[in-house]
């Protein structure tokens, strides 16, 4: 009797600890899958990347070619532009947000893009005024507009003044200096909930 007392208790146990393993796999899962759906506010190797910091960067050029991938270095610092028709986002319309690729900051909207058909990535409008910094740029024999990051000052590109409505700005921007953001389901919903109206 005893015996089967014992051998009872020890058949417990074991369901016990088998049970108590299978709710900590639960909860891990649970915990991997809300850290895949937070969106990335950081970036990996490069500090002073951040979608919620407004503050201003201000690093040597020393520091950013060290923390910037070298197509996306070429661009923001040293003014380059990439070939085009190269940028995935050229011919691209999914709805979101565009990032500096450098700083994280806000720069366009989706719905402010258009097919300019010129080989880059085109916007009518900036997500807001203190987003972008205007400057005037006579190289190449050209007077335009170059435009940079409002938070890091780097390149992004030029605004032309052949744009379609409600602006008639163009801003013609390099894709390798973005970071596009899906929105969320929640604002994609409501936008069509929008257009049914
Ligand atoms: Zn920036």
């Amino acid at each position: 009797m005893k015996k089967l007392i014992l051998l009872l208790m020890g058949f417990q146990l074991t369901f016990v600890s088998c049970q108590s393993q299978s709710t900590s796999t639960q909860q891990k899962e649970k915990k991997v899958m809300s850290e895949e759906k937070k969106p990335a506010l950081i970036k990996e190797g490069n500090p002073v990347y951040s979608k919620t910091d407004t503050g201003k960067v201000a690093i040597s050029e020393d520091e950013w070619k060290k923390i910037l991938p070298s197509d996306v270095y070429y661009v923001a610092r040293q003014k380059g532009t990439e070939r085009p028709w190269t940028s995935k986002f050229e011919k691209f319309d999914e709805v979101g947000t565009y990032y500096c690729a450098a700083c994280g900051n806000a720069l366009f909207k989706s719905d402010t893009k258009f097919e300019s058909g010129c080989g880059w990535p085109s916007f009518y409008q900036p997500i807001s005024k203190s987003s972008i910094i205007y400057t005037p740029d006579n190289t190449h024999g050209m007077e335009r507009t170059e435009v940079q990051c409002g938070r890091c000052k780097a390149h992004l590109g030029h605004v032309f003044e052949d744009g379609p409505p409600p602006t008639g700005l163009r801003y013609c921007i390099n894709g390798v200096i973005l970071d596009f953001e899906k929105a969320k389901d929640a604002e994609k919903n409501y936008k069509e909930k929008k257009k049914e109206e």
